[in-house]
């Protein structure tokens, strides 16, 4: 048997509402019994792989495990901590990504009961109108006094967030110096995808709003200029206020990187669990859906070998070509063009870098 499997991600695709930029699978208006009976699944799909229950086939504990969504607090998680317990210990890094809706004294208790150490609460924007238009279903405020909620019980959190989203600015928010207040050791800052099956697309192609909320959010679309003026920004901010990006998208205090996306980007196995949840174990690709077998796909060694490898080039680690020594010469034209540094084998994404980094692994891939 090969080395013991580490990571497990698990996925929730239930909300509360479905926002208008998100194209994901998840379903609003599930059923309390539905949730119940999802979970009861999961914890039935736990046991075989660890089948002695104590972790040992797996040499207990993992090191990291996350739960995301969706709103995973949507549902009674207590069955899974009970499941899970015996495979974690205190070094897990146990990650739960919350909505602010779902903050609550009760539900933080029964987290922190159940080992979890880390939150990602979903902040988006800092703008009401924008929140409203999105369906987020709260206030900056509210999200405010959620967020220090969570910080009286775990000291390792924090946001997501949106930019590019029509009529958002995240350069000329008031609310910034509020932010910076919150005790972030965690941020990620994701660009507006417009995905077509989203709400937000379809609205953009008919050019109009819907029947406004609060009736001010201008529907005024940025350029990927003004996107990437917006990302560098915030970029910006994030350093100074101690966040430092260690992946395209990511920044954290010193020591806070999540280590299970880490652990994803430097080429680990993970399982997946969950309706749309992806696994990588060996050649293995899992994809999972709820009441149906596992979707596996074998790969070839050589799309293995590159998969691990290139997304390596994500983060601040950057990617070893030590034993990938044909990569070499495209990864120095990169250097030439000012979009990678290197240091002996190891390249690096350099600023400019970051911004154009797909581009950069399309063509490596
Ligand atoms: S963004 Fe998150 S909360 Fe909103 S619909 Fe998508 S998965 Fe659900």
């Amino acid at each position: 048997m090969g080395e013991a499997v580490k990571n497990l991600y698990v996925h929730f695709p239930f909300c509360r509402g479905k926002c208008t930029y998100c194209a994901l699978y998840s379903k609003a208006g599930v059923s309390p019994a539905d949730r119940e009976a999802y979970v009861n699944s999961l914890t039935r799909s736990i046991s075989p792989i660890f089948p002695n229950g104590d972790g040992s086939q797996h040499s207990a504990p993992l090191s990291t495990v996350y739960f995301g969504g969706g709103s995973p607090a949507i549902c009674d998680l207590r069955p899974l901590f009970k499941v899970l317990n015996p495979l974690i210990d205190k070094n897990t890094e146990f990650s739960v990504e919350l909505h602010p809706l779902d903050v609550t004294e009760e539900t933080l208790h029964v987290l922190k009961d159940g080992g979890v150490n880390r939150i990602s609460m979903g902040l988006q924007s800092l703008n009401d109108d924008v929140l409203k238009h999105m369906r987020r279903g709260y206030t900056f405020n509210e999200a405010e006094r959620a967020f220090r909620l969570i910080k009286e019980y775990f000291d390792n959190a924090g946001v997501d967030f949106i930019i590019g989203y029509p009529g958002d600015s995240w350069g000329q928010s008031p609310r910034l110096q509020r932010l910076a207040d919150w005790g972030l050791k965690h941020c990620s800052a994701y660009s507006l995808i417009f995905e077509e099956k989203s709400a937000l697309f379809k609205l953009t192609q008919i050019g109009t709003v819907p029947p406004p909320p609060m009736g001010t959010v201008p529907l005024k679309m940025y350029s990927d200029e003004e996107i990437m003026d917006e990302l560098s920004f915030m970029s910006h901010f994030l350093s100074e206020i101690g966040l430092n990006r260690y992946e395209i998208s990511n920044y954290s205090a010193p020591g806070y990187e999540c280590r299970h996306n880490m652990a994803t980007w430097s080429g680990e196995d993970y399982y997946g669990l969950g309706t749309g949840a992806h696994g990588r174990i060996g050649l293995k690709r899992t994809r999972n859906w709820w009441g149906q077998s596992p979707e596996v796909e074998t790969v070839s060694e050589e799309f293995d070998f590159k998969e691990r490898k290139i997304f390596s080039l994500r983060t601040a680690r950057g990617l070893d070509a030590g034993d990938c020594p044909h990569w070499i010469e495209r990864l120095d034209r990169f250097v030439e063009e000012g979009l990678l540094e290197k240091e002996n084998l190891v390249y690096r994404l350099t600023e400019r870098g970051f911004e154009v980094c797909d581009s950069i692994l399309a063509e490596l891939i």
